[in-house]
């Protein structure tokens, strides 16, 4: 059994990046999701670790799976949770965000969970609550624990990461688990492709540890993991791809591009999938290839993990 206390990689004041963290420190988190999902397969659904504990989901942007996810694996260890929902947009950043923190803080929290849309503004906060912090997507920069749930299911159903050819291909320029996904997938030994069209591509993109290709059929040949990522309008200022329709053709997922791939290649996506944008249905629904609903399968247990280590490491 593992022991939090010397082998947590949650370093500091929580667990706001994957970059930097080692497979020596990631490898336990995995370890312990996977007891976490046994247990809740065998109908363990209300433990008792986290009782007498708070756990708060600040939410700045919308999110379906990262927030209820957070809520069910604190829930199911005990703790008692408070989701908070804010406008981003209706509030001045930088100095409301520092008065938020004040605020929480005044309320003896002991894990706060932060998504926000400024890439850095859940480090920000994180430095001035004195609880533990989880980052829930800042921005394009990080999603850990999507990276970490998406390793995991990897795992399971591979037996292992490294030596894997994982592609990732879409929306890279702007998306935070590609961010994530790139350091986990590195540090784990893997081989990590990126496919999309290059006004979707972050500068100098191969200094993250990827080959860089730019059509489908080269990029997912003999690949091991397909992953697809959301085009983030969003974040979008302008235009970025001509057409949805076209780029469905060059860089949407169907059965005849994934030809070229491994015959046991698994398909996944963190959601929300855009059929017949990035993915098509037949390939998002296939049973023995798409991976989609493992990945929020095991995201309840990898942040039970996650919660269990940080409140222990951290004292809180
Ligand atoms: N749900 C993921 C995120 O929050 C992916 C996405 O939204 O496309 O980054």
């Amino acid at each position: 059994m593992l022991d939090p206390t010397t082998d947590s990689p949650f370093r500091g004041l929580g667990l706001l990046a994957i970059e930097g963290l080692t497979a020596a420190e990631l490898t336990p988190v995995l370890d312990l999701a996977d007891q976490y999902l046994e247990r809740t397969r065998a109908g363990e659904r209300k433990l008792t670790l986290l009782s007498g504990r708070t756990l708060v989901n600040l939410f700045f942007e919308t999110s379906t799976r990262t927030r209820t996810s957070f809520e069910l694996a604190g829930k199911r260890l005990g703790a008692d949770v408070i989701n908070m929902s804010v406008d981003a947009s209706s509030v001045k950043k930088g100095e409301t965000l520092i008065d938020t923190a004040a605020t929480l803080n005044a309320m003896h929290l002991d894990v706060l969970v932060v998504r926000h849309p400024d890439s850095g503004a859940v480090r920000l906060l994180a430095a001035k609550v004195n609880c533990a912090v989880i980052n829930g997507g800042d921005g394009s920069h990080e999603h850990p624990t999507q990276a970490l749930l998406d390793a995991q299911t990897i795992r399971r159903r591979k037996g292992r990461i490294a030596g894997l050819t994982v592609v990732i291909c879409g929306d890279i320029l702007h998306s935070r688990v590609a961010r994530s996904n790139i350091h986990l997938l590195n540090a784990m030994g893997a081989r990590v492709r990126v496919v999309a069209p290059p006004t979707l591509l972050p500068p100098e993109v191969e200094r993250l540890g990827v080959s860089v290709f730019h059509s489908m059929v080269a990029g997912l040949t003999d690949a091991d993991i397909v992953m697809m990522l959301r085009l983030q309008t969003e974040r979008m200022a302008g235009q970025f791809v001509p057409s949805v329709r076209e780029y469905f053709h060059f860089f949407g997922l169907t059965a005849d591009k994934l030809k070229v791939a491994r015959p046991d290649a698994l398909i996944m996506h963190p959601g929300p999938i855009n059929r017949g944008v990035e993915i098509d249905s037949e390939v998002a629904d296939d049973i023995n290839r798409s991976v989609i609903l493992d990945q929020v399968e095991l995201g309840v247990a990898v942040r039970m993990a996650c919660l269990d280590l940080l409140t222990r490491a951290s004292g809180h």
